[in-house]
């Protein structure tokens, strides 16, 4: 697929777990048919699934996932959102007996995998390492083209091991999910994660088993009556790139939203992590070329993010990027959000016509993408660094320079997302679109 298409609706999917038909609409589906999408119906989609008996129905969205190219995420032994932790609890609930496996990226080591065994009440894990010609060994000396052939090989000689791999570890469903107004007793939360302009943010656990992240949000701060409204218009946003909105409490205080959880926290903090400060030339620019395409989808929308910025961008596991917060700005009360109340509105990210006059428009996401990918290429420094946002706003030209580690290609769309006229800035597909060109010459300049 060209960097510049946007499929509007993906077509292919596969089942993340099995589904019953509870009437003669629905569609029952076992974890891993492969299904195609004939159109979406508010929280399901109408489908045909691929997997004999062939047959048409309705299958919740949350139980499929969109079929990727790279086989790895249809196999159903491989999770890929899933930490070591989450792994032993899920290997160690009910649904699963001993000799259950999967396989997960490393935490501790990127680029690396886990294999996690249910052994009798215990968990082993295994990791498997990238030999410097791309081959994969989980013990020195034994090496495998793929995953699934290094499976293959420790199925037949577990004794290797010591623990025999029998089944693939089932996943726990999400609840099938009718309302997105959820009872707040099904939710657990854990530790905070963070403390945004919307209000905090913790790390929960979604009826004891999917784990999700919680925004608590003070009812005073929020105009109520579009919550409704607001939280339609998000629900029907979706795509890989943006994060997954799974439900809300707003029957009482304060109100949750609640997504899906990154592992790796804000892009900010991740930039400035010594993870962060390691990373490759190659590795910024995917991370500027996915959140173009997350904004691109947006963008097609004619939604406007209104508060783009590293802090609103979240990272997964496997260095995948999510724009967040999409929408939210608009729930909150004007004197909350806007420049009169001074330190809230962010206006180091805000075009100039959205912070004196208002003018929230897609032409002012493009400017503060430019000031993320200023984040982005110096490794998550702040801008105008030291300036107060009156001096900020007070400046004569706002350009950055150019960061040290920046391309000059990628200096000159930043200038162009500076534009002061509005229209002179480019659009959210066309800097996806250059973005990932430079990311494939890089990439391949380095091969
Ligand atoms: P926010 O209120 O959205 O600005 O969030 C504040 C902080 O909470 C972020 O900077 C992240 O560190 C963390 N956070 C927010 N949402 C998530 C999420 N879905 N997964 C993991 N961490 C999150």
């Amino acid at each position: 697929m060209s960097p510049c298409t946007y499929p509007s609706f993906p077509r292919l999917f596969h089942a993340l777990y099995d589904f019953t038909a509870r009437c003669s609409e629905e569609l029952s589906v076992t974890r891993g048919d492969r299904l195609y999408a004939l159109k979406e119906e508010g929280d399901y989609i109408f489908a045909r699934r691929l997997s004999s008996p062939p047959s048409t129905g309705l299958v919740p969205i949350n139980y499929v996932a969109k079929a990727t190219p790279e086989m790895l995420s249809d196999q159903p032994w491989y999770f890929c959102e899933i930490n070591r932790t989450q792994a032993q609890q899920l290997l160690l609930s009910p649904a699963n007996a001993p000799g259950a496996f999967l396989i997960r990226p490393s935490e501790s080591s990127l680029g690396d995998y886990s294999l996690s065994v249910r052994a009798q009440a215990k968990v082993c894990h295994y990791r498997i390492s990238t030999a410097p010609g791309g081959s994969l060994y989980l013990q020195e000396g034994r090496l495998f083209p793929s995953l699934q052939s290094l499976l293959t090989y420790y199925k037949a000689n577990w004794k290797l091991i010591q623990n025999p791999l029998l089944q693939p570890c089932v996943p726990q469903r999400p609840p099938a999910q009718d309302k997105w107004e959820r009872p707040r007793s099904e939710f657990v939360l854990g530790k905070k994660l963070g403390e945004g302009y919307f209000g905090q943010v913790w790390e929960g656990l979604w009826r004891g088993s999917v784990p999700v992240a919680v925004k608590t949000i003070k009812s005073a701060n929020m105009k109520m009556a579009d919550l409704a409204k607001e939280i339609e218009a998000l629900k029907t946003l979706r795509h890989e790139r943006l994060i997954r909105l799974y439900a809300v409490c707003s029957d009482g205080e304060p109100v949750y939203i609640v997504t899906e959880l990154m592992c790796k926290g804000s892009l900010q903090s991740y930039l400035g992590s010594p993870e962060g400060q390691a990373l490759s030339l190659p590795l910024l620019l995917s991370f500027a070329c996915q959140v173009a395409e997350g904004m691109g989808y947006l963008e097609e929308r004619r939604v406007v993010h209104r508060d783009l910025a590293a802090r609103n961008v979240l990272v997964g596991h496997d260095l995948t990027c999510k724009v967040a917060d999409f929408g939210l700005a608009r729930l909150l009360k004007d004197d909350v959000y806007s420049p009169s109340s001074g330190f809230k509105i962010p206006v180091k990210w805000t075009a100039p016509e959205a912070a004196n006059y208002r003018v929230f428009t897609q032409k002012s996401d493009i400017w503060s993408f430019g000031i993320l990918l200023y984040e982005i290429f110096t490794y998550g420094q702040c801008p105008y660094e030291g300036m107060s946002n009156q001096e900020t706003l007070q400046r004569i030209s706002r350009e950055l320079p150019c960061p040290a580690a920046c391309p000059a290609e990628v200096y000159t769309l930043m200038l162009r997302c500076w534009k002061d006229s509005p229209e002179e800035r480019p659009t959210f597909a066309m800097l996806w679109e250059k973005l990932g060109t430079m990311h494939r010459h890089l990439h391949l300049a380095l091969l």
